[in-house]
C-alpha cells in the first residue's frame, strides 16, 4: 500500500470551547484519507496570562514551521491575540466565504455564495482618532497599495478559480484619495486577469444590491472596514454569524502566500463550554478552508459538503433546533465523509 499523504498543521488552542472543537476537528481529520499532524500551542487566557510572550512566540515558531494553523477562539483580556497575531504574522487579507445554509433559518430566502476578500489592515480601524477641543473629533484613514494590490490579486485569482468575476467595492467617489487608491491598485491588478470580468461599485448601493439581488455577486474585494460591514451583514441574511470561518494570509513580494491562518467565526462561548453541546461546524468549515488551500480542493470539499448535508438533515447541536451532541454530530459528519457525502 503506498503511504499515506500527511499534512502539519499548527493549532491555536483558546479558551472555552476550544477543546470541544478541537476534538471534533481531529475527529473528523481521522477520517479523511490523510495523515494530519496537529501540533498545539496553548493560548489559553490562563497561559498568556502566565507568560504571553512564550505562547505567541510558541505561536510564531509553529506557523513559522507548517506556514499553516488552525486557531481557535480565544478571550480578549489584556490583549486581543488575533490582533497580536495578525501584527506578528503580518496577515494582510482576510478570506471571508457566506454560503446560505439549507436547514438554517433565515429572514431572507435569497440564495448567498459570497467570498468577502478585504483588506485586513488599515481603512479607519488604525487610527482611533483624537478630539480636538469639546465638539470636534478627528482620526486618519489608511490605504496603502501593498495590501491593496495582495487583496485584489487574491480576489482575482480566487474568480479565475471560480470561473466568475470580481466586484470592487469602496466610496471611491467621496473618498477619492484613499478609495480611489485602492480602485486604482484593483484596475491595474484587473489588467492581468482579462479573462475575469471585474466591474467596481459604489459600497452602499453594493449592499442595497445584494440584499436585492445576492445571486448576482460571488467574489467581492473592499477595504478594511466596509469588509467587515459586508461580513456581518451578509452572515445576517444567512441566519447566522457564528457558522462561518475566515481565513487569514500574509504575502511575499511575490505575492504568494507565506503564512495562512483558518478560524471560526464566533467566540468562547463560557455558558456551555464543557457541556458537549456546542455547534463544531464553523470550526470543521474552517478546517475545510485549509484543506483546499493546500491544494486539497477534493477533501475540502468532502468535509464542507458533510457539515452542511448534517445541517440540512437537522441533525444538529441545540443551537440549530437540533438534539445531537458535539459528539454525535460530529460522528454523522464523519458517516458522510467515510460515504463520499
Ligand atoms: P466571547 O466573549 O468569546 O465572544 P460570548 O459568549 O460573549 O464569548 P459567543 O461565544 O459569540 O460570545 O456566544 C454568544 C452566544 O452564542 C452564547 O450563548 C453561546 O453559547 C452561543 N454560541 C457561540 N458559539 C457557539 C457554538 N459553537 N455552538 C453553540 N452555541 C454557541
Amino acid at each position: 500500500m503506498p503511504d499515506r499523504e500527511s499534512l502539519h498543521v499548527a493549532e491555536f488552542l483558546g479558551d472555552g470551547i476550544s477543546a470541544e472543537l478541537s476534538a471534533s476537528v481531529h475527529q473528523v481529520a481521522a477520517a479523511l484519507p490523510l495523515d494530519v499532524h496537529f501540533h498545539p500551542v496553548d493560548l489559553t487566557l490562563a497561559s498568556r496570562r502566565a507568560n504571553a510572550e512564550a505562547c505567541y512566540d510558541a505561536a510564531m515558531a509553529a506557523i513559522g514551521t507548517h506556514r499553516l494553523a488552525l486557531k481557535y477562539p480565544t478571550v480578549t483580556a489584556e490583549e486581543s491575540p488575533n490582533k497580536v497575531l495578525r501584527e506578528r504574522c503580518n496577515f494582510s487579507v482576510i478570506h471571508r466565504p457566506v454560503t446560505t445554509l439549507p436547514g438554517v433559518k433565515t429572514r431572507h430566502d435569497g440564495k448567498v455564495d459570497l467570498h468577502i476578500i478585504r483588506i485586513a489592515v488599515g481603512g479607519t480601524y488604525e487610527d482611533a482618532g483624537r478630539r480636538i477641543g469639546d465638539d470636534v473629533a478627528v482620526s486618519i484613514r489608511v490605504i496603502e497599495r501593498r495590501p491593496s494590490h495582495q487583496a485584489a490579486l487574491y480576489a482575482f485569482r480566487l474568480a479565475r478559480n471560480l470561473s466568475c468575476g470580481v466586484v470592487s467595492s469602496s466610496k471611491y467617489t467621496i473618498q477619492r484619495a484613499t478609495d480611489g487608491l485602492f480602485e486604482e491598485v484593483v484596475l491595474k491588478v484587473a489588467r492581468d486577469f482579462p479573462d475575469v470580468p471585474h466591474h467596481s461599485e459604489l459600497f452602499d448601493s453594493l449592499l442595497y444590491k445584494l440584499l436585492i439581488k445576492p445571486e448576482a455577486y460571488r467574489v467581492v474585494v473592499t477595504p478594511n472596514e466596509y469588509g467587515d460591514f459586508l461580513s456581518d451583514m451578509a452572515c445576517g441574511m444567512v441566519g447566522s454569524l457564528g457558522l462561518g470561518a475566515s481565513a487569514n494570509y500574509a504575502f511575499d513580494d511575490q505575492g504568494a502566500v507565506t503564512l495562512a491562518m483558518f478560524d471560526p467565526a464566533g467566540g468562547t462561548a463560557p455558558d456551555i463550554a464543557g457541556k458537549g453541546v456546542c455547534n463544531p461546524s464553523a470550526a470543521l468549515l474552517a478546517f475545510a478552508m485549509l484543506l483546499t488551500h493546500t491544494g486539497r480542493r477534493g477533501l475540502g470539499t468532502l468535509v464542507d459538503s458533510a457539515v452542511r448535508a448534517t445541517i440540512a438533515t437537522g441533525e444538529s447541536t441545540r443551537d440549530l433546533g437540533g438534539t445531537r451532541s458535539t459528539a454525535e454530530f460530529t460522528t454523522t459528519i464523519c458517516k458522510r465523509i467515510a460515504a463520499g457525502a
